[in-house]
């Protein structure tokens, strides 16, 4: 197998897109389920409402509440059964947020998560403008909740990301003396969903330079062309795209997803040891 090579193709706040060569879809599929169920990120687990004159049940302001993405800190906090009161609730693996909030004003009020006041000012709401509940005018809602660490394998509002996807690296091949029909490069055009073809002043198709990070390989321009446009993917290339909603920076993201993988390759390899395989 080739060498590995990475490149970054988009960073911003939401996105991190990485083009990846060298290593195979099985491993790059482990990588994606890592990042997807396995790094620990806060949220609401526990809430106890002790006043609700909002037209909400409980129940239903606790599960918004539970959805919130907060920030979170992987080096302060433990997981609760790793932490050492046995889950039972420390400030090493727990987080107060509380809410008490009284409409003296004389219109409906939205309470949101930006009201939440939490004891640690580090695990706050990624974004303080979440609607939680809208209560009238005289109407009051004291809630107390608790923030611990855990994992979307157990529960999807732990999620680090929002999704984390890849797809193969597309190769559009054409020769252009095939494609001398000018209605026909038209219609490729315009069928390409991304807008991948251009045509120049002779109506020839040209793909654009940067096609290759659009396109999904949905091939229809290969059905259209009957042919005439092959599309492939390269082998063991990806792009591999994740999208965050701002728990956890990108970097901590990839480092945990390393570290996490290296964990479970150690302990199969102490398992496999330990079966003292004769043969
Ligand atoms: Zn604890």
């Amino acid at each position: 197998m080739s060498p590995v090579k990475l490149d970054v193709l988009q960073q911003n706040e939401q996105n991190l897109v990485l083009e990846v060569e060298g290593i195979s879809i099985e491993m790059i599929n482990a990588i994606r389920r890592i990042i997807l169920t396995e790094i620990p990120v806060m949220a609401i687990d526990e809430v106890i409402i002790l006043k609700n004159d909002s037209p909400l049940y409980d129940e239903i302001i606790a599960h918004r509440l539970g959805m919130l993405p907060l920030k979170t800190d992987l080096d302060v906090y433990k997981l609760p059964r790793e932490c050492e009161c046995s889950g039972y609730g420390c400030p090493m693996c727990q987080v107060s947020l509380t809410c008490e909030i009284t409409n003296a004003t004389n219109s409906p009020l939205i309470i949101y998560s930006g009201d939440l006041k939490s004891n640690d000012p580090k695990i706050i709401p990624v974004d303080p403008n979440i609607p939680i509940v809208k209560i009238d005018k005289n109407n009051k809602v004291i809630i107390e909740a608790y923030a611990v660490l855990g994992r979307a394998k157990d529960h999807a509002k732990w999620q680090a990301v929002s999704n984390v996807f890849f797809r193969y690296y597309p190769i559009v091949e054409f020769n252009e003396k095939d494609l001398k029909n000018e209605e026909e490069n038209e219609e490729i055009a315009k069928m390409c969903p991304f807008k991948l073809f251009e045509l120049d002043s002779k109506k020839n198709l040209k793909l654009k330079e940067d096609y290759w990070k659009v396109c999904t390989l949905c091939k229809s321009c290969e059905k259209i062309s009957e042919g005439k446009i092959k599309v492939l993917h390269k082998k063991d290339a990806y792009i591999f795209s994740i999208e965050s909603d701002g728990v956890l920076p990108f970097k901590t993201i990839i480092k945990k997803t390393f570290e996490i993988f290296t964990e479970k390759i150690d302990e199969f390899a102490t398992k496999l040891e330990e079966l003292k395989i004769e043969t």
